[in-house]
């Protein structure tokens, strides 16, 4: 057995995304519905299960590693965690995606643990609106949360936002000073139908040509080469050229023919494509082989030879994959 990965369609599998919980703090409106029903605990995978995902992983080539959720952040022991698989020999980076809410306690720990870069989701500058589209949060602890993870000295650190007509779509190119003024990356999301979240989608879509079409009314943009094997394109602006803006397109399929990503959820299904069902359930073959990862890895290499060659979302806004965005691992 090769001793990288590889799928049916001959793409290196060396980046996995990692939920480590369902459960959040927020309720964003694009993301959960008001109200959640949670995994019971015996269904979630242990902090010793997902470590060892984890080396497995990395023993097999991979090198990168994003901690993601639910809010990670939230998750009992996450230090911890993040401190061994930061150790493992051939990891290359160990990053997270956190909506900032405890990094104003946490994000020195987690620098010194090994987290390497941090993407902080931020979709509004203004409390009210900060609000209405998280639900349950509070911007000023965001705002001391993402001061916090400056002063903690991480290579990189990068906002998120999901932009929506109607609700941030207009604040698109103070986001964008926001962070130049930071020293922050930023990335554009357009909005994924994942989930039923009790609200119309396609009516506030945005996307990423328009949002794009708003950043260039206040700044000349270059575009960039650079690129992640994700549904990323980036830009650089041409008076502020340290600053990466990012536009996430899940929509668009061109990506599909370098990807080199694998999710796994916390109930433990290793989720090939964030577009289809596909999945591969891990948690029952850890827990049937405690003491022997060869089973293990066998049914991973078997698990990518059906990876999708690509995935296909409409932007009506219509649901077509059932999992909510918290529960695929985001
Ligand atoms: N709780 C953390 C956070 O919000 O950053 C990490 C998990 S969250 C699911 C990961 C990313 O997915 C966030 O940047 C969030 O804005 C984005 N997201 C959630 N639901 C989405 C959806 N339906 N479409 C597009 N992006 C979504
Ligand atoms: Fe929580 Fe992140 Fe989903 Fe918002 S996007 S509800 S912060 S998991």
């Amino acid at each position: 057995m090769s001793d990288v990965l590889l799928d049916g369609c001959g793409r290196r599998i060396d980046y996995l995304r990692l939920s480590v919980t369902d459960r959040c703090d927020f309720r964003c409106v694009y993301c959960m519905a008001e109200n959640m029903t949670f995994l019971p605990r015996a269904q979630v995978l242990g902090l010793e299960e997902l470590y060892r995902v984890a080396s497995i992983f990395v023993a097999q080539g991979a090198r990168k590693i994003r901690l993601t959720g639910g809010e990670p952040l939230v998750r009992k022991g996450i230090v911890g965690l993040c401190e061994k698989i930061a150790a493992l020999p051939g990891l290359r980076e160990l990053v997270m995606t956190t909506n900032g809410s405890q990094l104003n306690k946490l994000a020195a720990p987690l620098a010194r643990a090994g987290v390497r870069r941090l993407n902080i989701s931020l979709d509004s500058l203004d409390p009210a609106r900060f609000r209405a589209i998280t639900r349950t949060g509070h911007l000023h602890q965001v705002l001391a949360g993402i001061e916090a993870a400056r002063e903690a000295g991480f290579e990189r650190i990068k906002l998120n936002v999901v932009v929506m007509k109607g609700r941030n779509a207009d604040e698109v190119p103070d986001l964008v000073d926001f962070a130049i003024a930071r020293g922050l990356d930023i990335s554009f999301i357009e909005e994924m139908p994942l989930g039923e979240v009790g609200r119309e989608r396609g009516e506030s879509f945005c996307s990423s040509d328009e949002v794009r079409a708003l950043i260039a009314e206040r700044h000349a943009l270059i575009d960039s080469a650079e690129h992640s094997g994700g549904p990323a394109r980036y830009v650089r602006l041409k008076d502020h050229p340290q600053t990466r803006i990012g536009f996430i397109s899940p929509h668009s399929h061109n990506f599909c023919a370098t990807c080199n990503r694998v999710r796994l959820t916390v109930e433990g299904r290793l989720l090939l494509c964030l577009g289809h069902e596909n999945s591969l359930d891990l948690r029952a073959l850890l827990r049937r082989h405690p003491t022997s990862d060869a089973p293990i890895l066998d049914a991973i290499h078997n698990a990518l030879q059906r990876k999708p060659a690509r995935h296909e979302f409409s932007s009506s806004g219509e649901v077509q994959v059932l999992r909510f965005m918290n529960a695929s691992g985001g």
